[in-house]
């Protein structure tokens, strides 16, 4: 479990969520409605995959844009800034490797929700940013986001060209639908998405076509996604096919059979049910990848991620900056995230030695035990 010591301030900061609830709005994507009358397995494997599609769509576009007073309540609010300084390290940091060969940069926000990372786009100065989600409401705001961006900022002000596209690029080749369809890009950033798409080999093939297949040599594919031995160490050590906190849960539908593709789970963050998602066999997607003639360059668990870059003190200062810890002990008029029993007993034990500066940063247990799920992935091109 982690904690920091706290040395300045937290001040109000960014935060940029990843997805919220909005209006129910269905995608263009049609239901196969033909499909539902034929039992043959091929036929109803189609229907499935087109009903998840449809139901990540649907979901994602029914996520509705809360205000910061409103992000600011929620329970889990040090978790999703915890996720999205994580996000802001890796997108920082590839940036400042590509820009040591080339200055004019382009990237690919794959499944880019409603823009949760055109902030950190902005802050990486590039030039162009193309965006695709498979929700078309999330484009939507995303577009318009930029847009406000755009107008917001100061006249001469840098901000990079975007296009967006709606697509399920787990289906649909996105270089048929770039406006310059010679357009190459030198990142690649899949934040929270692929595992989506491992649904089935061609869904994942597809996903990893439209990430890769346009890259430079040289350019990253780089990206955050559930750990599928964390998810399955923690169903193995519960009783039931279920685990979680007061946070999240994590449904499967059974144990002991991991099949390659399409092993589905159910995800429940905060009381909402979720879409179904997919395990993500590692080594598989590392292999797969190679197609592409991509080179595995830094593999790290959230913890792990988090352990090494937080030495870094510009990362510890953006750190407090976007709040992603929660102070302990909190300041007379501040009150800590949950007040259940437990949750903050690492940071008490910590804090009672008298060695130990104060306030302390940290996550209450159940937020760590959700976010130290995922893992960060980075894929070079090799030339
Ligand atoms: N990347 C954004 C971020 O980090 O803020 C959004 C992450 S959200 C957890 C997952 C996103 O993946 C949603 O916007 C969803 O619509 C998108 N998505 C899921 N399956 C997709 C697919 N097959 N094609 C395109 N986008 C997809």
């Amino acid at each position: 479990m982690m904690a920091q010591n706290l040395n300045s301030k937290n001040t109000d900061g960014e935060v940029e969520q990843e997805c919220r609830r909005d209006t129910a709005h269905t995608s263009s994507r049609k239901r196969h409605r033909d499909a539902d009358d034929d039992e043959s397995p091929k036929k109803k494997l189609v229907t499935e995959e087109s009903l998840h599609s449809q139901r990540v769509a649907t979901h994602y576009n029914a996520l509705q844009e809360r205000g910061l007073a409103e992000r600011n309540r929620s329970r889990i609010v040090h978790m999703r800034n915890f996720n999205n300084w994580l996000k802001s390290v890796l997108i920082a940091d590839i940036l400042d490797k590509v820009k040591q060969k080339k200055r004019d940069v382009t990237v690919l926000d794959l499944g880019c929700g409603k823009g949760g990372d055109l902030l950190k786009w902005k802050k990486g100065r590039i030039d162009k940013l193309v965006c695709a989600d498979i929700a078309g409401v999330s484009i939507e705001q995303c577009q318009q986001r930029y847009n406000d961006m755009r107008r917001r900022g100061h006249p001469n002000d840098h901000t990079f060209a975007a296009e967006f596209i709606t697509a399920d690029c787990s289906k649909e080749l996105l270089s048929e639908k770039f406006r310059d369809p010679e357009l190459q890009f030198d990142v690649c950033s899949c934040q929270f998405v692929y595992h989506y798409s491992f649904e089935s080999e061609q869904q994942a093939e597809t996903m990893l076509r439209n990430a890769c297949e346009r890259l430079r040599p040289g350019g990253f594919f780089i990206g955050t996604s559930p750990d599928a031995y964390e998810l399955v160490k923690r169903l193995e050590e519960s009783d039931t096919n279920s685990f979680g906190n007061e946070v999240y849960s994590v449904n499967f539908h059974k144990k002991g059979d991991y099949p390659l593709f399409g092993c589905q789970y159910d995800f429940n963050l905060e009381g909402v049910v979720n879409v179904p998602e997919f395990l993500v066999y590692f080594p598989l997607f590392e292999e797969m990848a190679k197609k592409y003639n991509m080179r595995l360059v830094c593999k790290k668990t959230f913890r792990e991620f988090f352990e090494e870059k937080v030495k870094d003190k510009k990362h510890k200062v953006l750190m407090q900056w976007m709040q992603a810890l929660e102070q302990y002990p909190p300041d007379e008029r501040g009150r800590l995230a949950s007040d259940s029993l437990g949750e903050y007993d690492h940071a008490k034990t910590i804090s009672e030695n008298p060695a130990v500066r104060l306030p302390l940063g940290t996550l209450s247990k159940s937020e760590w035990e959700a976010t130290s799920i995922y893992l960060v992935f980075v894929f070079e091109k090799m030339s």
